[in-house]
């Protein structure tokens, strides 16, 4: 990629909602701001749907059920979705950029990781459309057999968090289409412009109207009445934990089908027999990589004792080299925090480590980045212990604590004292000693000798109060269609 990549046209969306296929303003004309966060300056102007606006929407998709889409073959449905897939790559260099703009990550993350894995999902479930089937079976009494069929839901209503805008829509819109549904989705505040585009974009690419509608807003407000809607079928949200608690409880009310992809304080855990620049390597990536506001950063780093320090040293001198910059820069590879308020409490997480008796390795400030945007450094913290907040809480940002252990099972112990459960790393080339390890920690995902990997097929999600259900992989088909038994008489 040349610098010359940050003139294209960022093609932004107008200030409007994306319902029944078309640009519609939102009740009252409200609107809100969207920021660059590596600038302090304001893209645009984004509309702020309503209640009103929400109920229009879930109509809108609930016709589209029974409309053009429900007509159209299984395999129809995937050949759109693949259509949608080639548009999207047609223009990943304008998208790449909008998601950079709006979130601050690095374009060289935007245009080679979370557009091409977007794209990537869209053409994954697109394959599935067409081989999503039931089954046939004896049965007793007076019945020649049953079978079963596998339904869409109905309309999905699809919450999504502002760290990867784009990619966490696709893992949801493209599953949920695949199996026939249609969505309703609510992007984060922070990052809602992507996701207004591709509405339009797929919409331009032949997806008959209401199967894909876009309603950016207030979380409490638009999310809520999503989730209370009775309307919607499904609720799958991708957010805080404490978000999704309440998601839960008032999904309750209407016994609304629920997924929760929540939050996370994931172990990484590097035995003295690794390839320990290799870990190194994957320790760095783990927490840097998105600048740290990734669900799955594996933010709490355990070293077997005897090489701590060695690789501490190791990872601190990688560290010094990892300088923030303008994420539209090609080489940047760390870029701004989303907002003021989330630099405020990264950085305010430094400072409770620091009463808690932790050490600053590296970095825990603010960076200067053209006098502009919330950037900090890369940090490491270490002499942390697993039971402090900083070893607890999800920080949600460049911040990477060190605890030594002695034994294997000690850290087993301390990576699953917590009340997360998302992913985990293992390092080791002691292929029994990695299997064991993997087999007892308590973590929907575990990467040995890597981290942060992810694969369409591979399913994703959490144990304990990092969610429940799955994203990606053949699982995350059951979470979107409903089993219906047919019993055949004789
Ligand atoms: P968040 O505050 O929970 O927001 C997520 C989404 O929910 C946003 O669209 C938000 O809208 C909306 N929302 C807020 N309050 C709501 C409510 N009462 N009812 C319904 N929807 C509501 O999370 P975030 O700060 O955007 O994202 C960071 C969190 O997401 C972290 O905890 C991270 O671990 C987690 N995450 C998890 C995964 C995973 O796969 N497990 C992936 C990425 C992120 P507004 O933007 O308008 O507030
Ligand atoms: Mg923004």
């Amino acid at each position: 990629m040349s610098p010359s990549s940050t003139a294209v046209d960022p093609n932004l969306p107008p200030a409007s909602l994306f319902i029944g296929g078309e640009w519609t303003e939102a009740s009252g004309g409200a609107t809100f701001s969207t920021e660059n966060p590596a600038t302090e300056e304001t893209i645009c102007e984004v509309a702020s749907a309503s209640a009103d606006d929400v109920d229009r929407a879930v109509a809108s998709a609930n016709a589209a059920l029974d409309g053009d889409w429900s007509k159209m073959s299984a395999r129809e449905r995937g050949l759109l979705m693949w259509r949608i897939a080639d548009a999207l790559e047609e223009r990943i260099d304008e998208f790449a950029m909008v998601e950079t703009l709006d979130n601050g990550k690095p374009i060289f993350e935007s245009r080679y990781v979370d557009l091409p894995t977007a794209i990537e999902a869209l053409r994954y479930f697109a394959g599935w459309s067409d081989k999503i089937h039931g089954d046939a079976f004896p049965v007793q009494g007076p019945f020649s057999m049953a079978y079963t069929r596998r339904e869409p839901m109905g309309v999905v209503a699809a919450i999504t968090p502002w760290n990867f805008p784009l990619i966490q829509a696709m893992w949801k819109i493209a599953a949920a289409l695949a199996c026939g549904n249609t969505v309703i989705h609510k992007p984060a505040s922070y990052t809602a412009l992507t996701a207004l585009k591709f509405g339009e974009l797929a919409s331009a690419a032949g997806l008959p109207a209401g199967v894909l509608n876009v309603v950016p807003g207030g979380g409490s407000e638009v999310g809520g009445a999503l989730v209370r809607h009775p309307g919607v079928a499904k609720v799958s949200f991708t957010g805080s934990t404490d978000v999704g608690k309440g998601i839960m409880r008032e999904a309750a009310e209407t016994v609304k089908r629920v997924t929760l992809e929540l939050g996370g304080k994931s172990p990484n855990i590097v035995f003295a027999d690794a390839d320990l620049d290799q870990a190194v390597k994957g320790a760095y990536n783990g927490i840097f990589y998105g600048k740290g506001e990734v669900c799955a950063a594996g933010s709490r780093l355990f070293v077997e004792r005897r090489v701590h320090d060695e690789l501490l040293e190791k990872l601190v001198e990688r560290t010094g080299r990892l300088q923030p910059g303008d994420p539209l820069h090609p080489k940047t590879r760390l870029g701004a925090l989303v907002s003021k308020g989330q630099r405020e409490s990264v950085l305010g997480y430094v400072g409770i480590g620091r009463e808690e008796g932790a050490e600053v390795a590296h970095g825990g400030e603010p960076a200067d980045v053209n006098g502009k945007g919330y950037f900090m450094q890369p940090t490491i913290l270490t002499g942390v212990d697993n039971s402090m907040r900083v070893a607890q809480e999800e920080i949600f940002g460049p911040v990477l604590v060190t605890i030594p252990f002695d034994e294997a099972d000690e850290a087993v112990e301390m990576a699953n004292a917590s009340i997360y459960g998302l992913a985990a790393g293992v390092w080791t080339r002691d292929i029994g000693k990695a299997h064991a390890v993997a087999a007892k920690v308590q973590a929907g995902t575990v990467w040995i000798n890597q981290y942060n990997w992810y694969d369409s097929g591979a399913s994703f999600g959490g144990y304990k109060q990092s969610g429940f259900g799955r994203e990606l992989g053949r699982q995350a088909l059951e979470s979107y269609t409903e089993t219906k038994t047919v019993f055949v008489g004789k």
